[in-house]
C-alpha cells in the first residue's frame, strides 16, 4: 500500500486532504503533519475541515488557509484521514467522489474500506503513528512541524499514555518527536490545561446528572441544549469528558449524552477491557473503537436512554 501511495505521490500535484467532523487531536494532527509531508515534496495541498479547529489544538501549525467547503475540482488524490466513512468528513462529500484516487488511511475498527487505497491498522494507537511509518517510507526528513502534530497525535488518542492501545511504537515514536524539539509539558499544557471557565460551569451540571446502572458498571450523564446555552458552551467543551466518567470505580461502560438538535442526541461510550462500545454504537448506525465509539440517536432523553440500555443488554 505504501508503495502504492509513493506513486501517486509521484505522479501529482495536487492533493486534497480531510478527516472526520468533530475533529480530535489524531484527527488534526494527521491532517496537518500530512499537509507539511506533501508541502516538503514540492507538492500542493488543500486542506479541508467541516468544522473549525478546536481550541485545544490551535496551536499545532498547520496551512494558513483551511477550506471550510469541500470544491468541486477534482483533485490528483485525496487523503482521508482516521475517519471510518468518507460521509463523516461533512455535508459535500460526494463532491469528492469526482476524485478518482481516495486514500484512506486509518486505524478505526468499523473502518469501511471506502477508498481506493485503504491503510487499516487497526492495531496502531492512533492514525499518527501509522503516518509516521509512511513517511519515514517516503524517505521524509521530518521538521519540527511535522513532530509536533504526529505527537499530539499520539499522545490525544492514547489519553497521553494512559488507554489500553498505547504501545512501545506509539512511546518510541514521540521519543523521536522529541528529539524533533517537542516539548511535552507545552503541548499538554495547550491541550489539557488551557480550558475556557465555562467548560467547567458546564461539567458540574453534567456531573450533576450522573447515575450508574447495572451494580455500578454503566455511567450514565447527559447534556441538554439549555446547559449549553445557560453556561454559554458549546460542544467542544465537553470533550474529554466521557473519559472522566470512565475513571468512577467499578465503571466499565461511560456513556455521554449531548443533545444536538430537537429529537437527537450525540452518544459518546467508552469503556475498560473487553466490553466493545465500537458494538454497541453499530447498533445505531455508528462506530468506532473498541473502547471508544459514538454514534447519534434519536428521542428524547428518556427514549434515548431506554435505547442505549436495551442495546447494551444485547
Ligand atoms: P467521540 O465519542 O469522541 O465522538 O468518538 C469516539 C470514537 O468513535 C472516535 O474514534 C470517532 O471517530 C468514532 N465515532 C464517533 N461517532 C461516530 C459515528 O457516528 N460513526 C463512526 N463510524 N464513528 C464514530
Ligand atoms: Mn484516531
Amino acid at each position: 500500500m505504501f508503495a502504492k501511495i509513493r506513486k501517486i505521490i509521484d505522479n501529482g500535484q495536487d492533493f486534497f486532504i480531510s478527516t472526520h467532523i468533530d475533529p480530535d487531536g489524531d484527527a488534526i494532527g494527521s491532517v496537518f503533519s500530512m499537509y507539511w509531508a506533501l508541502r516538503s515534496l514540492g507538492k500542493n495541498a488543500t486542506v479541508y475541515l467541516k468544522d473549525q479547529v478546536p481550541y485545544r489544538y490551535e496551536f499545532l501549525p498547520g496551512p494558513d488557509l483551511i477550506s471550510h467547503a469541500i470544491p468541486e475540482r477534482v483533485y490528483d488524490a485525496a487523503f482521508v484521514l482516521d475517519c471510518g466513512e468518507l460521509a463523516r468528513i461533512g455535508e459535500g462529500y460526494e463532491n469528492l467522489k469526482r476524485t478518482e484516487t481516495i486514500i484512506s488511511i486509518d486505524h478505526h475498527n468499523t473502518n469501511e474500506g471506502f477508498g481506493r487505497i485503504n491503510v487499516l491498522d487497526t492495531g496502531a494507537s492512533s492514525t499518527g503513528e501509522i503516518l509516521y511509518r509512511l513517511y519515514k517510507y517516503l524517505g521524509i526528513s521530518l521538521s519540527y512541524e511535522m513532530a509536533v502534530n504526529i505527537y499530539t497525535a499520539i499522545v490525544t488518542d492514547t489519553g497521553f499514555f494512559r488507554y489500553e492501545n498505547t504501545g512501545p511504537k506509539a512511546l518510541l515514536i514521540c521519543e523521536k518527536m522529541m528529539r524533533l524539539g517537542v516539548k511535552p509539558a507545552q503541548v499538554s499544557g495547550m491541550v489539557n490545561g488551557n480550558h475556557p471557565k465555562e467548560r467547567f460551569l458546564l461539567l458540574g451540571r453534567i456531573f450533576s446528572t450522573l447515575r450508574t446502572f447495572d451494580d455500578g458498571r454503566v455511567a450514565m450523564a447527559y447534556v441538554t441544549g439549555e446547559m449549553f446555552e445557560d453556561t454559554h458552551s458549546t460542544r467542544e467543551y465537553t470533550d474529554g469528558f466521557a473519559e472522566i466518567l470512565r475513571e468512577i470505580r467499578g465503571v466499565e461502560v461511560a456513556i455521554l449524552l449531548r443533545q444536538v438538535g430537537d429529537r437527537q442526541y450525540k452518544i459518546s461510550m467508552r469503556s475498560k477491557g473487553t466490553v466493545d462500545v465500537a458494538e454497541v454504537c453499530g447498533i445505531f448506525g455508528g462506530g468506532g473503537h473498541k473502547n471508544a465509539a459514538g454514534c447519534h440517536i434519536d428521542g428524547d432523553i428518556t427514549e434515548v436512554e431506554t435505547k442505549i440500555l436495551e442495546a447494551m443488554k444485547r
